[in-house]
């Protein structure tokens, strides 16, 4: 049913006439507004907006505003997203007058207190990862593996190699491959076995003197440590390619092992997950990029640099691929990122990684009795479900579950994503949350299990649409009133 507290357009809402203020009369000469503006490019006809009362606007955003799920109202465990509470200490920090007033134009020395607070954050992002050279540059996850296997393709090229593929697993996330196409490479899947591991054999048959790199999530989606890694790694460089290590979640290791002492020679961050950047809605986010010394050369430019003690973006970097993002990236967010980690310092940030795997081991253990976990007893900072077999026995499916869930305050789990497990259900407390609200989650989803599948084929039943139709609202999205009565 339409609600029309919510769902009613400001379009529809308009009375001709209605005004949120009104402007006292021109007082400039007709004469003048004829020089001025040339009448050829003067509208005959008043633009078609909609004509309004200031509360009518505010209560339509500010209702508008509450149809969302939010980490703010309820808990999100969205699994490989990291969906983790965004303190509010970081956001007043970002938006001081002194940081967020800066201008990227100013010259570097009246900008020395932000250069130094990013200089500060890649040395502490070239320590957590144990990969010494960084760039902030990108804008994303996706953006930094992109970057980065620039980065490779420009070492490569410069080494006068030949090399054309990127390899990774079927579990990686989508942008592994997408990435891999954008910066040139021929992408390769290789298998991963029952357990969720690379699968050795395959590897080896798809290793050869054309492979660039191999990108690795590990832990990967599946929630798991690929003990194989450094193996993997003795392998790849033996046959002169590098190793990617996709850090989108880096919230099981922090602080416990480091990237580059398993082998990683490149590796992306999220701040908007790891570091409790806000995400959601098309960002921004961030995707700084940590790579070996021998790499660091080709990194995106400028870089900060320190010369005796003042602070200096770095442009003149002659191996450079260049830039990848406007001036240096979206401070914002890396303000925050800063921020959180200055808070934690080393032992907090061990401890966040610690907790976070304790959560999720703490809910696997319950969610495991309701539905199974195939990769098994024990998890990272997340781990796969699988509503397979409930599927089969009463027709209930993953996005059944999950559509039903958000009637009961709870935002839905991540699913079929990976690829890999059927009727995936991909979740992830993250160290943010109590046990207390784990254990209404995990009851939660066993009474779902326990109600009637049609109740559930049709769910959600509370919220102002139920099941849009995601692929046309993807590709056909109405985004637009065409003031004739139409939403296009
Ligand atoms: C989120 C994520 C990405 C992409 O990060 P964006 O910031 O959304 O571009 C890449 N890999 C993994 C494993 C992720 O979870």
């Amino acid at each position: 049913m339409r609600n029309l507290k919510t769902s009613t357009l400001l379009f529809e809402l308009s009375k001709p006439a209605r005004r949120a203020a009104t402007l006292p009369a021109c007082d400039v000469p007709v004469e003048r507004i004829d020089k001025l503006l040339p009448k050829d490019s003067l509208s005959e006809r008043l633009p078609p907006l909609p004509e309004v009362s200031e509360p009518e606007v505010v209560r339509h955003f500010t209702n508008l505003s509450t149809l969302n799920m939010s980490v703010d109202t309820h808990f999100y465990p969205l699994g490989s997203c990291t969906m983790k509470y965004n303190s509010k200490r970081n956001e007043r920090m970002a938006a001081l007058p002194g940081i967020a007033d800066l201008h990227p134009h100013q010259p570097d020395e009246t900008i020395q207190g932000m250069l130094e607070l990013l200089y500060e954050l890649q040395q502490i992002l070239g320590e957590i990862s144990g990969l010494p050279a960084v760039s902030l540059q990108p804008a994303a996850g996706a953006h930094g593996e992109l970057a980065a296997l620039m980065v490779a393709a420009a070492y490569f090229r410069d080494k006068k190699l030949l090399r054309t593929k990127v390899l990774a697993p079927d579990s990686a996330h989508g942008t592994n491959p997408a990435s891999a196409k954008m910066a040139g490479f021929e992408f390769v899947t290789v298998k991963s076995n029952a357990a969720g591991f690379v699968d050795m054999e395959d590897l080896q048959s798809k290793l050869d003197d054309q492979i660039a790199v191999f990108m690795i999530t590990n832990p990967s989606t599946l929630g798991i440590f690929d003990k194989q890694v450094s193996q993997i790694a003795q392998l790849v460089h033996k046959m002169g390619g590098l190793i990617y290590l996709d850090g989108a979640n880096m919230n099981a290791i922090l602080g416990i092992t480091r990237p580059g002492d398993f082998g990683a020679d490149m590796m992306h961050y999220n701040p908007h997950k790891t570091f409790s950047g806000p995400h959601g809605g098309g960002g921004p986010g961030a995707g700084p990029i940590c790579v070996t010394d021998i790499l660091g050369p080709y990194l995106p430019a400028p870089v900060v640099e320190k010369v005796e003690d003042k602070f200096r973006l770095a442009y003149d970097r002659a191996q450079s691929i260049g830039r990848v993002r406007s001036f240096f990236g979206n401070v914002g967010v890396l303000v925050r990122a800063w921020c959180y980690i200055r808070t934690h310092g080393p032992e907090g940030l061990k401890a966040v990684a610690e907790n976070a795997v304790l959560n999720a081991n703490y809910l696997l253990s319950r969610v495991k009795h309701i539905l199974p976990v195939p990769q098994g007893d024990r998890c990272m900072h997340e781990f796969v479900a699988s509503a397979a077999a409930i599927k089969k026995k009463t027709s209930v499916s993953a996005m059944d579950l999950a559509k039903r869930l958000l009637d009961y305050g709870f935002h839905a789990p991540t699913v079929y994503f990976p690829l890999t497990v059927p009727e995936a259900m991909m979740i992830e407390p993250t160290e943010t949350e109590s046990k207390e609200t784990m254990d209404a989650f995990a009851e939660i989803l066993f009474r779902i299990t326990e109600e009637s599948p049609e109740l559930l084929h049709e769910a959600p039943h509370s919220t102002i649409i139920s099941r849009p139709d995601e692929v046309r609202a993807a590709r056909q999205p109405m985004m637009r009133w065409k003031g004739d009565g139409n939403v296009r």
